[in-house]
């Protein structure tokens, strides 16, 4: 049997493994981070008009710049944001692939802040990026002193900020990602997926956008808008960056079906963000129960919360698994995640708990 060792592949891919979380068929999955909720019948019947009208139309390639949507998604980010500022693709995942390819490459390095989003390292080995794992405070916090004394240490092509962070569910301070962008020669990074979980009164980097064209603000609607398989990602920033990614994205790569789908699901935007305050509810319900038995947990303003095991992560996820309720192993040592789900979801994975922690 040919195996990818016996193949001219590329020697930095050699004896990688492939990002994957188990998609186990467990009855109560709290592993990736997806919203809870079906989508709505409104939203189902938004796009089923849209896509009808699309079907006919098949024959031809779709909008290669995407401009209706990301008319659209501009104003739903507000700030006074005009399409040109904003940039959308299959998934954030791919927007970031993206940026990589026109700012990193061989040759060039990108920097990042761990225990974070565990994608970032991997886009920028597919792209020949070199990655530097700088790490977060012990207690999964980011100093702006730190941040800015690792980034002078090694004066990377490109900074990976996550905020909220995945895993642990913090956002971070905007002053942090202020002395970021003051100390960076390169391109900074801020991954907003979560952002619309976050407790009120926090910041986006949007705000920070004004005078600081080397930022980019990606977000995503696989999370809060439930468009997980829908893939679209996007991202907010200067228009001369919206330039620079046209260099490398491939042509028509965002299907005319994409789009439409994606456009109205934008246009439901309220009945689908409806249900992230019964989201927010569940995950303070997840720290406050955890908290008042002394059971250690990261701030949230996500929708997981990442709590403290005090045997062995590996045995713990194990024992959750035997019980029907699948959680994430994220590779920290005594510590895993879980999603925060509907109501009855959160209290499988509670009582659950209460039986093995
Ligand atoms: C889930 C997640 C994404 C989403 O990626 P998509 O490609 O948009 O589905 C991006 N960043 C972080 C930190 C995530 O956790």
């Amino acid at each position: 049997m040919t195996t990818i060792d016996d193949l001219p592949i590329r020697d930095d891919l050699r004896g990688q493994t492939p990002y994957g979380a188990p998609q186990l068929d467990v009855a109560v999955r709290l592993n990736t981070n997806e919203h809870a909720f079906a989508v709505p019948q409104p939203v189902i019947e938004e796009m089923r008009k849209r896509l009808d009208a699309e079907l006919s139309d098949l024959n031809r390639y779709p909008d290669r710049d995407a401009v209706a949507l990301r008319t659209d998604l501009a104003a739903y980010l507000g700030h006074g944001l005009g399409f040109a500022s904003v940039w959308a693709a299959n998934g954030s995942n791919e927007v970031q692939q993206q940026l990589l390819q026109a700012f990193g490459g061989p040759g060039r390095t990108a920097l990042g802040f761990g225990p974070s989003y565990s994608m970032h390292p991997l886009l920028a080995a597919g792209t020949g990026t070199r990655w530097i794992g700088s790490l977060r405070d012990p207690d999964f916090g980011l100093r702006a002193d730190a941040a800015v004394a690792e980034i002078h240490r090694h004066d990377p092509d490109l900074v990976f900020l996550c905020s909220p962070n995945n895993p642990t569910g913090t956002a971070l301070d905007p002053a942090v990602i202020d002395a970021v962008l003051g100390a960076a020669r390169g391109m900074v990074i801020v991954d907003e997926a979560y952002f619309e979980y976050a407790r009120s009164g926090t910041r986006s980097a949007i705000s920070l956008l004004p005078g600081h064209p080397r930022l980019v603000v990606t977000r995503t609607m696989s999370k809060a808008f439930g468009f997980a398989g829908g893939r679209l990602g996007y991202f907010a920033a200067d228009p001369a960056v919206v330039d620079a990614v046209q260099l490398v994205r491939l042509p028509y790569h965002l299907s005319a079906l994409t789009q439409a789908a994606a456009r109205a699901a934008v246009a439901q935007s309220a009945a689908l963000l409806a249900t992230v305050e019964q989201i927010k509810v569940q995950r303070d319900r997840i720290v406050d129960t955890f908290r008042g038995r002394g059971v250690q947990v990261a701030d949230s303003d996500a929708n997981f919360v990442l709590f403290r095991t005090a045997d062995d992560q590996k045995a713990v996820w194990q024992a959750f698994l035997d019980r029907g309720v699948l959680i994430r192993d994220v590779g920290l040592a005594g510590w895993l995640r879980v999603t925060a789900g509907t109501e009855t979801e959160t209290t499988a994975f509670l009582t659950a708990a209460e039986e093995i922690l």
